[in-house]
């Protein structure tokens, strides 16, 4: 029998009425005839709260405690859920992580899935029940539960579903799937049909935070479809799959779009060195200090002086590490005798992505036309074979957005 996984989202069993709503659809796919397993998430802030808790009888939490206890929201949806369908006359079960047989690396409040065994859950399925499992936790080789990091139970969704060899993974949302950029700031932003995981990557790491990146790493290791759609309808969402798939899908021989999306990241800051000595080992100098830091390191930029003596190097960090990563910008400078180090908080960053881009050439100088038109001056780029990203004025974040979702036509259906 063909077994599907749904994910269920912390919005959409935020109270008894949506565990309802959500036990219906539930049913309904148990009574098309499909095995169905379903993970769920923490009832809304349930894990906030958890943690708000936490802070108040410790500064210095134990990480097996922080465990134990932020995976117990998982647990109280997922009781909830299976009584829910009881109720509406569905057999079902809950289990937990460890109980589903999820096992993890034995590192506490972030660990990788490492393996599932799947006897208790086959065993449930094959006695006819809906088998509700709590995202977001596993257990170790102690036997102790283990969390796999804010967000993860998409991750558990898509590691189970490739477990059990399902087709696709479903997974339930308060956004009905992935948009061409932000419709807050383009109100004709279409929701994309298909996306690639390396697109849907750079997607979300540029913001467009849906979903758990290492759910979409995960899929993409074991070629898992993700469907990401809204638990409010039945529309389909976005589905998240190889180019290859996609094509079949598209029922195009060749991929045609070269952008597939557009992102805007506020928190970016910019610093620059001026005058550092050309030499070798000053780049090496000065990353490493910033990575001693624990300081991430976006897009990095040199640019040589005339007499090839000196090189200004700029680069780009998360707008929360601009002060320690001018400090100890500023501790190399000294020691390097750099002229000076200029930071700028006011930028930020707009990118199109879009895998068609390799074998679209004028891509580039089509992103950088538009923003010229438009008075938008360019202060950094970077690009990979995937994404093209400038650094922009801040105050000119949404209109860059705006033109070059026009300029490239994402508006219409393709
Ligand atoms: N409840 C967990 C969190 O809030 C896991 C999840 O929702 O995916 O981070
Ligand atoms: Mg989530």
């Amino acid at each position: 029998m063909s077994i599907i996984v749904h994910k269920y989202g912390g919005t959409s069993v935020g109270d008894p009425e949506k565990i309802k709503k959500v036990a219906e659809r539930v049913k309904k796919a148990k009574s098309a005839g499909y095995d169905v397993v379903v993970v769920v998430s923490a009832m809304g802030h349930t894990t906030d709260e958890l943690i708000e808790l936490m802070n108040c009888v410790t500064e210095n939490p134990d990480p097996r405690e922080y465990d134990m206890l932020v995976s117990t929201g998982e647990q109280v949806s997922a009781a909830l859920l299976a009584m829910a369908l009881q109720t509406a006359g569905c057999p079902a079960i809950s289990l937990t992580g460890g109980q589903a047989g999820v096992v993890t690396e034995d590192i506490y409040k972030k660990a990788r899935i490492k393996e599932i065994r799947l006897d208790r859950l086959k065993k449930e399925l094959k006695d006819g029940k809906v088998v509700v499992i709590t995202g977001f936790q596993g257990i170790d080789s102690k036997g102790d539960i283990i969390t796999i990091g804010r967000g993860g139970s998409d991750t558990s969704a898509v590691a189970l579903a490739a477990a059990l060899k399902a087709d696709v993974c479903d997974i339930y949302t308060d956004v009905d799937g992935v948009y061409t950029t932000d419709p807050r700031i383009v109100p004709d932003a279409r929701k994309i049909k298909y996306i690639s995981y390396e697109e849907m990557l750079e997607l979300a790491s540029l913001g467009a935070q849906v979903l758990h990146p290492r759910s979409v790493e995960c899929a993409s290791i074991y070629d898992m479809v993700i469907h990401l759609r809204s638990s409010l309808k039945d529309d389909e969402g976005t589905y998240i799959m190889s180019p290859s798939r996609i094509a079949k899908e598209a029922g195009k021989m060749e991929k045609t779009e070269a952008v597939r999306g557009i992102a805007l990241d506020d928190n970016v800051a910019k610093i620059g060195i001026l005058k550092m000595p050309d030499k070798p080992g000053i780049a090496s100098q000065l990353f490493g200090a910033l990575a001693k830091e624990k300081i991430n390191v976006d897009m990095i930029v040199q640019a040589i002086n005339s007499q090839g003596t000196h090189a200004d190097m700029a680069f780009t960090v998360e707008k929360t590490d601009l002060k320690k990563a001018v400090e100890a910008a500023e501790k190399v400078a000294r020691v390097l005798h750099a002229d000076k180090v200029v930071a700028d908080a006011d930028v930020s960053k707009v990118s199109l992505v879009g895998v068609g881009m390799v074998s679209q050439p004028g891509t580039a100088s089509k992103m950088f036309g538009a923003l010229a038109e438009n008075g938008i001056n360019i202060q950094m780029i970077s690009t990979s074979e995937i994404k093209i990203s400038c650094v922009i004025k801040a105050e000119q974040g949404k209109k860059a957005v705006k033109v070059l979702h026009q300029a490239f036509g994402l508006e219409k259906v393709s």
